[in-house]
């Protein structure tokens, strides 16, 4: 294939051209992200794979260290969900007192 840069003829399993040092082969293939996906948005979505093979790709990290990354992200979104929960929790507690509170009074149980 010739090269982009000076045009000289190279064979095709070249990825640097012979005569001029330019680079011939495309980029590696790399595991694109989502548009507007984090690898955070990733692991909500459950796509821890997807997101360990970005985050190997990115930076080059091995597949053990990929994994404690993504294990990391997959807590904090646990932890996460977790806080909403406890939140609603509370909240349904308060509604309910409050709907007692009002029957009871109604009911002429309390002044
Ligand atoms: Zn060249």
């Amino acid at each position: 294939m010739p090269c982009p840069k000076c045009k000289n003829p190279n064979a095709s399993n070249r990825t640097v051209c012979q005569w001029c040092g330019a680079r011939i082969a495309p980029e590696p293939h790399l595991t694109k992200l989502p548009k507007g996906d984090t690898l955070l948005d990733l692991v909500k979505k459950g796509d821890t794979f997807l997101a360990m093979q970005i985050y190997r790709e990115q930076t080059g990290a091995g597949l053990e260290e990929s994994k404690a990354y993504v294990d990391e992200l997959l807590e904090k979104v646990e932890e996460k969900r977790d806080d909403k929960k406890t939140i609603i929790i509370a909240v349904c507690l308060i509604v309910a007192c409050l709907l007692g509170l009002g029957a009871m009074y109604r009911l002429g149980w309390i002044e």
